[in-house]
């Protein structure tokens, strides 16, 4: 059965069509999932610069992981139960000769093949921060200040198909992770957040933080998501980019002792830990900048040419 399309509004599909015919993005056939000129690339590579000398600065631990996480990490965390509708799970076949020739005579006919596959131990990663948490706790205690974890550019993948080139099912998220005292953690993701949305605004970009909250599933998830809301846990960077309504770039999560109490996460004399994590949607962002200053990288203000490529002489 094909997936349910979300809708995208005129003006979001337009910009869709208008990225194609200028070859920033790469058609696959299937919505959501594209590919990148060298123009885009540029872009994602100097925001990539940014952080990880950002991350560098506030002196974050380099981290890299790939875009599969053991099932049994998601199962962990409660993602099922919280975002069902958005996971990714790799099946794959096991089966004998026979089996494997029905396989392949469904695929043959493009039919559903998916009676002969078995679930994995793997699922794709929806958020980069996830693989940290566990990796972290692994090592024993926490030292009481803290640890910053730059988790850089993960390909994460979340599945909410659409037509609006702002919402992708695989994309590049770049996550900074700070595991540490309770005192520090929601201070440090506020100052994350306003030095992100200055960041925003010296690239010419009209954007402004807000509350929000995650897309939890059911009517369960609704009253999550307005507890969320409530107590302020994510704050969300957002530009309007296409459409009604504006589009979040970057987000700034506090989790309180969600992930800690998960995976037994503690500082040195056997505090609980709290954690906070920041991400940003390279994509997005490269969505907001040539909806600002146009297809033409080469004609973007100087003050924002110098930020992205300081070492380009004008
Ligand atoms: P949204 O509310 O738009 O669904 P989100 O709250 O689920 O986004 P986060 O989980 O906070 O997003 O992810 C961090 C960042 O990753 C977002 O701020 C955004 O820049 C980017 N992002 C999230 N979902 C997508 C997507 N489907 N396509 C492209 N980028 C995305
Ligand atoms: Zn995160």
């Amino acid at each position: 059965m094909a997936a349910e399309i979300r809708e995208a509004d005129a003006e979001q599909q337009q910009l869709l069509s208008e990225l194609i015919e200028r070859g920033m993005l790469v058609e696959s056939g299937v919505p959501g999932v594209y590919g990148h000129s060298e123009a885009f690339g540029r872009v994602c590579d100097a925001l990539e610069r940014w952080l990880t000398a950002a991350g560098r600065e506030a002196g974050a631990e380099v981290l890299r992981f790939p875009p599969l996480l053991p099932k049994v990490q998601l199962e962990k965390v409660g993602y099922l139960g919280n975002f069902p509708h958005l996971a990714g799970s790799v099946f794959s076949f096991e089966g004998d000769e026979s089996q494997a020739a029905e396989l392949a005579a469904h695929a043959a006919a493009h039919e559903d093949w998916s009676a002969a596959l078995r679930q994995t131990d793997l699922t794709l990663v929806p958020a980069a921060c996830y693989p940290v948490y566990p990796a972290i706790a692994a090592r024993g205690p926490v030292p009481d200040e803290g640890v910053i974890i730059d988790v850089g550019p993960s390909w994460v993948f979340r599945h909410e198909p659409s037509f609006d080139p702002g919402r992708r099912q695989v994309f590049h998220m770049h996550e900074l992770v700070h595991i540490g005292p309770s005192t520090t953690v929601l201070s440090w993701r506020n100052a994350w957040a306003e030095r992100a949305l200055a960041l925003f605004i010296e690239l010419g970009l009209n954007a402004w933080l807000a509350p929000a909250s995650d897309p939890f599933f059911g009517r369960r998830g609704r009253m999550m998501a307005a507890s969320q809301r409530a107590q302020e846990l994510k704050l969300e960077l957002l530009v309007s980019i296409a459409g009604p309504e504006p589009t979040a770039c970057a987000s700034f999560n506090h989790h309180l002792d969600h992930f800690s109490a998960t995976f037994g996460l503690t500082l040195g004399a056997d505090q609980p830990a709290h954690t906070a994590c920041l991400g940003f949607g390279h994509e997005r962002i490269v969505l907001a900048l040539v909806r600002q200053h146009g297809y033409d990288l080469d004609a973007w203000p100087d003050q924002v040419r110098a930020i992205l490529w300081p070492d380009e002489a004008r």
